[in-house]
Parts: structure tokens; C-alpha cells; sequence
């Protein structure tokens, strides 16, 4: 964890200090050594949130962006289950980052737990998942201009999109293309449209962080995104899709995919 309460306070972790877990209000041990961030740890090997994962300091530069008061919040669902949400915002869109591999029960049940979700996955845990999902893109299908919305005809060939396709939430990948946040664009993969397709579209991190920050991105999901999708679902009610793997198609079939022969 990022804080934890001295005196009620949030706090970061200092060599020496002892603060108390925000969630079970047991006491937490300063971490701060070389090899990991600085960070609050529970005694023993126990946590309290068991979705908790050890952070980077690519979650510590995302959790950044936002508020103090935002960040490691906990939520608590009608029946008394909680959990801390690595941001949630004044409009209670709940922002977990996520570097590694998540189950997919475990994934499934985030979902269900937070009403409003975004997840932000971390794409540079292994190299060849940018490859295959630069390749996905290139190959990809522009279903509609205005804005940019990609169809990637064969999710299964790449790892990160395949991984995450059934997720209901909405979920963006990052590749960490700058570090200036207005250079770098996140892929967003359309949520809850599960079939044999995906479709992807693209922010700029900043304006991702902005509108989370001035509480418009309540009206960009509703307005912008959830049109796109709820099209794209109608269309699915539709037409049925097969997914027929590359290597069955003919020459012809992959010209009309826009795929490379
Ligand atoms: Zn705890």
C-alpha cells in the first residue's frame, strides 16, 4: 500500500514509521528498502484485501495523477464485502491498474464488485504483447471514422486482448509510449461485446486523466463510448459471427479482411 493512517492521517511510508491499515485498521510496517518501492506492508505474509498486488512504480506514477484523497479508497458493497480500489474518483468510477495476471474468476468478480469500472493494464510486462497487438492493429478493420473504431478480426492471436476481451468493464492498454502523458495514447477495448471479435479505440493519456479529473468522464462513457457499443452490440444481435481461424481462410476472404496474404 501507498498510505497508510498515522493519526488519521494518509500517510506515505518513512523509514522506521508504524501506521495502521486503513481497511482492517491493523498495524503496518514501513517498508523501505532497495530493491522495492517504498510501501506499507501488513506483519507476517498476511494482507487483509486479497486482491491486492504488489505495486510498481508504474502504478505509483499512474495513482499519481489524482488526488490524494482519491487514491487507495475503500469500497464497500451492500453485503459488507470490501475492497481498496487503487483510485476512485468523486464520481465513484472505480480505476485499477493492473500489471499482472489476473484469473479470470478474479477478474469476473472485480467486475461484478465495482458498479463503475475501468481498468488500465499495464502492456509492457511482456514484450511480445505489444508486437502481437501492433500487429492486431495493422491488420485491424476502421468500422467507423469519428471517432476510430478498430475491429480486430482474430483477438485470439494476441495475448492481451484475448485475456481481457469478456471483461464487462472497460479496459485500456497502455504501452507506455512516452512518458509525457500528452504523447502517449491508451487502447481501449470496447466492453461487454463479447464475440469472436474485438474492437479498440484510442485516448490520449491525458486527456484519460483529465476527464477523470474534472468529472467529465462520466459524460465522454455515456455519451461517447456507450452509443459506439450499444451499436456494435445491435449489429451482434444481428449478424452472427463465426470466428474461422487465419490459416482456413482463402486468399480472397483474407483480401476482403484486410489481412496481410
Ligand atoms: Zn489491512
Amino acid at each position: 500500500m501507498k498510505y497508510a493512517l498515522i493519526c488519521g492521517k494518509k500517510s506515505e511510508a518513512t523509514k522506521g514509521a508504524i501506521g495502521y491499515c486503513p481497511s482492517c485498521d491493523s498495524e503496518v510496517i514501513a517498508k523501505c528498502g532497495e530493491k522495492k518501492i517504498n510501501h506499507w506492508a501488513h506483519k507476517g505474509k498476511r494482507t487483509c484485501d486479497l486482491w491486492w498486488e504488489n505495486e510498481t512504480e508504474w502504478h505509483r506514477s499512474w495513482k499519481g495523477h489524482f488526488p490524494v484523497e482519491w487514491q487507495e479508497v475503500i469500497h464497500i458493497a451492500d453485503d459488507g464485502e470490501k475492497h481498496i480500489a487503487d483510485v476512485k474518483t468523486g464520481t465513484g468510477w472505480a480505476i485499477e491498474f493492473q500489471h499482472s495476471y489476473l484469473n479470470p474468476e478474479e477478474r469476473r468478480a472485480r467486475n461484478a464488485f465495482y458498479p463503475k469500472l475501468v481498468w488500465v493494464v499495464d502492456g509492457m510486462r511482456w514484450q511480445r504483447d505489444k508486437q502481437q497487438f501492433q500487429k492486431a492493429m495493422k491488420e485491424s478493420r476502421v468500422l467507423n471514422q469519428k471517432p476510430l473504431v478498430r475491429q480486430v478480426s482474430f483477438p485470439d492471436e494476441c495475448r492481451l486482448i484475448s485475456e481481457w476481451i469478456e471483461s464487462t468493464a472497460m479496459v485500456l492498454f497502455d504501452f507506455h509510449e512516452s512518458e509525457q502523458a500528452d504523447d502517449s495514447t491508451l487502447w481501449i477495448l470496447l466492453p461487454g461485446i463479447s464475440d469472436s471479435r474485438a474492437y479498440i479505440m484510442s485516448i490520449s493519456r491525458l486527456n484519460f486523466i483529465i476527464y477523470l479529473k474534472d468529472e467529465k468522464f462520466e459524460k465522454i462513457f455515456r455519451e461517447q463510448l456507450l452509443p459506439i457499443r450499444d451499436q456494435l452490440l445491435a449489429i451482434k444481435k444481428r449478424t452472427r459471427v463465426y470466428s474461422i481461424p487465419r490459416y482456413r481462410l482463402s486468399n480472397a476472404q483474407r483480401r476482403r479482411r484486410n489481412i496481410r496474404l
